[in-house]
């Protein structure tokens, strides 16, 4: 822990990894601590269309391996470690990992968020067992077997089209009447044969022995609820779910400000409450949560690390 950092940056999506970048260009030492599977939400994904400049068929982890490669290029270093608490009161701040402690002049929070579970039963009970959040990480389980999409938005609409390269059919469940995505995906979504949908349907219960079996949906219109079974041959399917996402920002709580929904709330040069705290991403309060948003954030606020670092430790 003797090592103090210009930077350590708590996250290595590609907010982080934006950050660690710019971070180590601009010549300052720089520590991206990861605690799960280096690239965040962007890995699970296969699709990615709107990012600008993306060779066509750029996919999450293409994309990441190349900022990881940048970040490495200009010297940042990447560990895998959980940070747990940081302490800011000091100049010198302190991150303490389930792993160890670290030192550092400026920190940058990137934790993003994570997916939003259904919070019905059944589901904590068969995840890994036929539901799922990461179509990328688990379509081909579900090769030639049905499967059902629960939610409407941009990354529901879009996994579901992805997961028609595997299943047989791919049915979208949507407690309302229309598709939140992007008009764009939803005529690609219209257009697939392998596609259908159930409207104005919420899950209430996924059932199974060892495996799912059934999943019952209620009508939010009608009230009315249908229990689905598995195909007789199939004896599965799968679920996965788009229900949006919770900030991982629980261990923030009290130290730096944020909304009621637990995202940090920053300037527009990304600073906290707390001087020497940033934070970018999908973490902070913002009106679209996007690679190029996420990106854009950890550069703004690699460079006003770098200037507070030069202000508050001045020789
Ligand atoms: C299925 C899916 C499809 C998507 N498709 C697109 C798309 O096509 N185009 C697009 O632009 N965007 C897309 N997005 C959104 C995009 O992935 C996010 O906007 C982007 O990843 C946000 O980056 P981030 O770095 O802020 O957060 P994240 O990607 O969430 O990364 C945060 C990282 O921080 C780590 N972390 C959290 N807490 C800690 C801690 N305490 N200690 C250490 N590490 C920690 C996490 O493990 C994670 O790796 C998609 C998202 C999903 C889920």
């Amino acid at each position: 822990m003797e090592k103090i950092y210009d930077v350590v940056i708590i996250g290595g999506g590609p907010a982080g990894l934006s950050a660690g970048l710019y971070a180590a260009r601009g010549k300052m030492s720089t520590l991206i601590l990861e605690k799960d599977r280096t690239g965040g939400q962007i890995v699970t994904t296969n699709e990615v269309a709107n990012y600008p400049g993306a060779i066509a068929d750029a996919t999450g982890p293409s994309l990441v391996a190349r900022m990881v490669e940048q970040c490495k290029e200009f010297g940042a270093e990447i560990k895998k470690d959980a940070i747990k608490e940081i302490q800011v009161e000091e100049k010198i701040k302190v991150l303490v990992g389930e792993k160890e402690s670290y030192k550092a002049k400026a920190i940058i929070a990137t934790p993003g968020a994570t997916p939003r579970p259904l919070s019905v039963p059944g589901e904590k009970e068969f995840t890994g067992k036929g539901v799922s959040y990461c179509a990328t990480c688990d379509a081909d389980f579900f090769t030639d077997f049905e499967v059902f999409v629960i939610g409407g938005g941009d990354s529901a609409v879009e996994e579901a089209i992805h997961l028609t390269k595997f299943a047989r059919k791919v049915t979208i469940v949507h407690r309302r009447d229309e598709l939140r995505a992007a008009k764009s995906i939803q005529d690609k979504a219209f257009k697939n044969p392998k596609m259908e949908f159930i409207w104005d349907s919420v899950v209430e219960e996924i059932k199974g022995d060892g495996l799912v079996e059934s999943i019952v949906f209620k009508n939010v219109k009608t009230g009315e609820t249908t229990e689905y079974h598995a195909d007789e041959e199939d004896g599965t399917f799968g679920i996965f779910v788009f229900v949006g996402y919770l900030p991982q920002t629980d261990l923030f709580k009290g130290l730096l400000d944020m909304d009621e929904t637990g995202y940090l709330i920053t300037d527009d040069n990304m600073k906290t409450n707390i001087p020497g705290v940033f934070a970018a991403g999908d973490c902070r309060v913002k009106s679209l949560r996007q690679v190029v948003t996420a990106v854009a954030d950890g550069a703004i606020a690699a460079i006003q690390a770098e200037k507070y670092i030069d202000n508050t430790f001045e020789e």
